[in-house]
């Protein structure tokens, strides 16, 4: 008989659900609006209704969720959630346990992104690698060793929050040269908007770069220098093998072409060793999924 695990996405606008089996297959994918300013009564509500319409028949045994942020079950808060002021008050979490009788594990939503590829397309080929997820933030997971790294209160892989610059670009986070500050999708815009006067989404910049423009190369030229020194960073100090890139500004295809060949001229240890960026490549399944998985490993059928 099939055992069964139910993932949860929650963000500030929906919340996404799936029946995965124990080989990690999804079974079941849906969603629906997550309602926080109708308050932490309706969340709940919405979170459990989606579960049980997702799950039907299937009889499962655990939940594994994804969170903006870091939920410290302590004080029942998700530190770093700051556009949903909800889920950065206490109450959320604990009162939907209340309602459970199936263990609930909560997890980064980054973590989840970063578990899901890393079982689809790096697991026996690497052991250590980074996951980043650009949009309109930056945030990041780390399988370190085929494990898990979430660090003892859940907040390893800040990578979009390290600086590279201590005069550089105020983030909104409060501190400067962030990495968040120059590659997110709003970074890329502002700073776009500084050199043309113009406002463009990220895509329609890379188009411009493609015939030549020259705003668009600085900005490009800028951005993957920036990255390559982030990223070589995070290689230097955790000997990552691979990162992979998703979110909505991952679609731009320099990051791949040019990016590895700043982080060549920047990786410690052994010259011509080139680290490679992947694309993720479960689109925006992957937070779901990696949700779920959370979910089978507290039934003992996956270890990470
Ligand atoms: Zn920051």
């Amino acid at each position: 008989m099939s055992r069964y695990a139910i993932g949860i996405d929650l963000g500030g606008t929906k919340v996404e659900a799936c029946l995965v089996d124990e080989s990690r297959r999804i079974l079941v994918r849906k969603r629906r609006p997550s309602e926080p300013r109708l308050g932490r009564e309706k969340v709940v509500a919405n979170i459990l209704e989606l579960a049980a319409d997702t799950a039907g028949d299937a009889s499962y045994e655990a939940i594994g969720m994804g969170t903006p942020g870091t939920y410290h079950a302590g004080d029942d808060i998700m530190y770093g959630a700051p556009h949903t002021p909800l889920y950065e008050k206490p109450g959320l979490i604990s009162l939907l346990r209340t309602k459970l009788t199936v263990p609930l594990i909560i997890e980064n939503d980054a973590n989840c992104l970063a578990l899901a590829e890393f079982f689809a397309q790096c697991y026996r080929k690497y052991d250590t690698v980074m996951a980043v997820i650009l949009g309109t933030g930056m945030g990041s997971g780390l399988i370190l060793g085929n494990k898990l790294h979430r660090g003892p209160i859940g907040n390893a892989g800040e990578i979009g929050h390290s600086s590279i610059d201590i005069n550089g670009r105020l983030c909104e986070c409060g501190r400067r040269g962030c990495g968040e500050a120059y590659l997110s999708g709003p970074s890329l815009k502002r700073r776009y908007k500084e050199l043309s006067g113009e406002t463009l989404l990220p895509q329609e910049i890379f188009e411009r770069f493609k015939k030549g423009e020259p705003n668009a190369r600085t900005l490009f030229d800028e951005s993957c220098r920036i990255m390559g020194e982030l990223f070589a960073n995070c290689v230097n100090i955790l000997g990552l093998q691979a990162i992979i890139l998703g979110g909505g500004v991952s679609n731009i295809p320099l990051w791949y072409d040019c990016v590895p060949a700043y982080m060549d001229k920047a990786v410690f240890g052994i010259p011509g060793r080139r680290i490679p960026i992947l694309k993720a490549g479960l689109g925006d399944s992957a937070g779901v999924l990696g949700a779920a998985l959370l979910g089978l490993r507290a039934m003992g059928l996956m270890e990470f």
